[in-house]
């Protein structure tokens, strides 16, 4: 078994990408990288979740988060493993209160109540 390096890895998510314009999920894109690979040395291995955490580093490509609820609040980024950017908003009294928080690094936001990463699209950007 070998490990692919995250350079290889972006050429190929970038060409499937190419390719399709959108995979609808993490596992989906995983298995279009697995099966890229396969064809350069069959013993080279991805899991799904190192294919989206070397997804979300290129400048290119979007990738959409959808979050559903959960109990216990990240401390760093669930995607990307950044830190964590609080948001506010102000109530109706004109005080500042904690809404949510984004990722510094990648696209993901969560609330207060929806922040559990459930489902990853990934897009390639033009241009
Ligand atoms: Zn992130």
């Amino acid at each position: 078994m070998k490990v692919p390096s995250s350079d290889l890895l972006k050429r190929i998510i970038k060409q499937k990408l190419r390719e399709k314009g959108e995979v609808e999920t993490q596992r989906e894109l995983g298995a279009l990288v697995q099966k890229e690979l396969k064809k350069i040395n069959p013993k080279l291995r991805v899991t799904p979740e190192r294919v989206r955490r070397v997804a979300v580093e290129i400048p290119h490509v979007e990738v959409v988060v959808e979050t559903r609820s959960g109990k216990k609040l990240p401390k760093v980024c669930p995607v990307c493993s950044s830190e964590l950017v609080p948001i506010y908003m102000k109530n109706l009294t004109g005080k500042k209160v904690k809404t949510g928080f984004r990722c510094s690094k990648c696209s993901y936001r969560g609330d207060m109540k929806r922040f559990v990463p459930m489902r990853y699209t990934f897009r390639i950007l033009k241009g």
